[in-house]
C-alpha cells in the first residue's frame, strides 16, 4: 500500500511527539505543558458554547479569536490568522512557500517538526548549527532560502535571541523569516516578542500558541501575525473551519484574560529559577532559559539511563536520541512540588 505514496513520504519516518502516558500517576515534565489550569473564563466560555449551535459550522476565519488577538497584541485583525495549534500554521507556511528542492533554513538543534514538514514537501533543510552558546549563527542569513525559521526562545535550549538581531536577520534573508514564539511569554526579559515588528518588516511572520502560557494545549490554538498580504496568502491554503467552535470560544476567552496567563507565567519563571539552581548544584550545566523548560547537560555523558530511571520512578522528562543532545535532558518547569520531587530523585541517580 505504501507504494502508492510519494517517494519522500515513503522514505521519511514521521514526527515523534513526546509521550502522553495513559496512566496519570506520572509527574509529567516531558512536553512543556503548563502545570496550572486555564482561566476560569475559558471554562465559562466553553460551557456557553456547548449546545445546539454545535450542529453549525464554526466561523471560517475564527473572527472572534482574531478580534481578541488583535485587541490583546495591538495589531489589526487582518494581520492575524488562526491555526489548529501553531503546528498547523507551520504546515500551512510550508505549503505556501516550499516545493520540491526548495531550501528551508534554520539553526539547529531546534524544534524537530521543522524537519518533518520540510520532508513532506520534498524540500531541502539547510541546517545551520548553533554555536556552543546558542547565539544566532551569522551564516543563517546567507542560505538563499525562500523560508527561514527561528524558534525564539529556542527549543530545546530555552535560549533567546534579542530583537535587534531579528531585525537584522529579517533584512538580510532572501525570503520570509518565521519567528516561532511558542515560549516567548516565559522570557526573562520584557519586550522579547517580535510581533510589533510586523509593521516595519514585510517579510516577517510571528507564530504564537495558546498551548503553553495560556494552558490550552488540549484545545489546539495557534496564531500567526504578519502583513495583511502574507496573512491573505496563508488563508488561501487554510482548511475551511480549521478551528472548531469550542477552540474559538476557549481561545477568545483566554486572550481576554491576559492577567491569568501572566500570573502563571510569573509562577513558572520563579520555579524555573529553583529548578535551574537545583540542577546546577547536582552538577548539571543549565542553559539560561527563557521558556517553561530547561536544558540540563552532563557534558559527553549519555543521559538515557537517567531518563529511563526517572521514568521508572514515574517522572517523565524528554531525552532526545539525536547527535549533540544525548548528553542532555529537557525538563519542563512543573509546580514547586514537582520541581522538588524531581530534584530529590535526581540527586540519587548518578549521571
Ligand atoms: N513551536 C514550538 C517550538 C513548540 O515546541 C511547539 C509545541 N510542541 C509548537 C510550535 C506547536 O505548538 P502547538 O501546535 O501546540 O500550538
Amino acid at each position: 500500500m505504501s507504494n502508492y505514496f510519494r517517494s519522500n513520504i515513503q522514505a521519511m519516518s514521521g514526527y515523534v511527539p513526546g509521550e502522553q502516558p495513559r496512566d496519570d500517576g506520572f509527574i509529567k515534565l516531558n512536553t512543556n505543558e503548563n502545570p496550572y489550569p486555564p482561566s476560569p473564563k475559558v471554562y465559562a466560555a466553553l460551557r456557553k458554547a456547548i449546545g445546539a449551535s454545535l450542529r453549525l459550522y464554526p466561523q471560517p476565519m475564527s473572527d472572534s479569536l482574531c478580534a481578541a488577538a488583535a485587541a490583546a497584541y495591538g495589531v489589526d485583525k487582518d494581520n492575524i490568522t488562526g491555526g489548529n495549534g501553531s503546528d498547523e500554521l507551520l504546515s500551512m507556511l510550508l505549503r505556501c512557500c516550499v516545493g520540491p528542492g526548495d531550501r528551508v533554513a534554520y539553526p539547529v538543534p531546534t524544534y524537530s517538526l521543522y524537519d518533518t514538514l520540510v520532508e513532506i514537501q520534498g524540500g531541502v533543510a539547510a541546517h545551520v548549527p548553533f554555536p556552543e552558546d546558542f547565539s544566532l549563527p551569522e551564516e543563517l542569513a546567507r542560505q538563499a532560502a525562500p523560508l527561514t525559521f527561528l524558534c525564539n526562545p529556542n527549543a530545546p535550549s530555552g535560549t533567546l535571541v534579542p530583537l535587534p538581531e531579528i531585525v537584522k536577520l529579517a533584512c538580510a534573508v532572501a525570503g520570509i523569516l518565521v519567528v516561532d514564539e511558542a515560549y516567548v511569554d516565559f522570557a526573562a526579559t520584557e519586550g522579547a516578542s517580535a510581533v510589533p515588528l510586523i509593521r516595519q518588516l514585510p517579510n516577517l511572520i510571528v507564530l504564537r500558541t495558546l498551548s503553553k502560557s495560556f494552558s490550552l494545549a488540549g484545545m489546539r490554538i495557534g496564531l500567526a501575525f504578519a502583513s495583511a498580504e502574507i496573512i491573505a496568502g496563508m488563508n488561501k491554503v487554510r482548511d475551511s473551519y480549521n478551528l472548531d467552535r469550542l477552540s474559538i470560544a476557549a481561545g477568545t476567552a483566554a486572550l481576554e484574560d491576559m492577567a491569568w496567563m501572566k500570573r502563571n507565567a510569573g509562577r513558572i519563571q520563579r520555579s524555573r529559577q529553583r529548578l535551574a539552581g537545583g540542577l546546577k548544584r547536582l552538577g548539571y550545566q543549565v542553559y539560561p532559559s527563557h521558556t517553561n523548560f530547561v536544558l540540563a547537560r552532563q557534558r559527553d555523558k549519555n543521559l538515557k539511563p537517567v531518563y529511563e530511571e526517572l521514568k521508572r520512578r514515574k517522572i517523565l522528562v524528554r531525552y532526545f536520541d539525536t547527535p549533540g543532545l544525548r548528553d542532555c535532558l529537557r525538563i519542563t518547569v512543573g509546580t514547586p512540588t514537582e520541581v522538588k520531587v524531581l530534584l530529590n530523585e535526581l540527586a540519587t541517580i548518578p549521571a
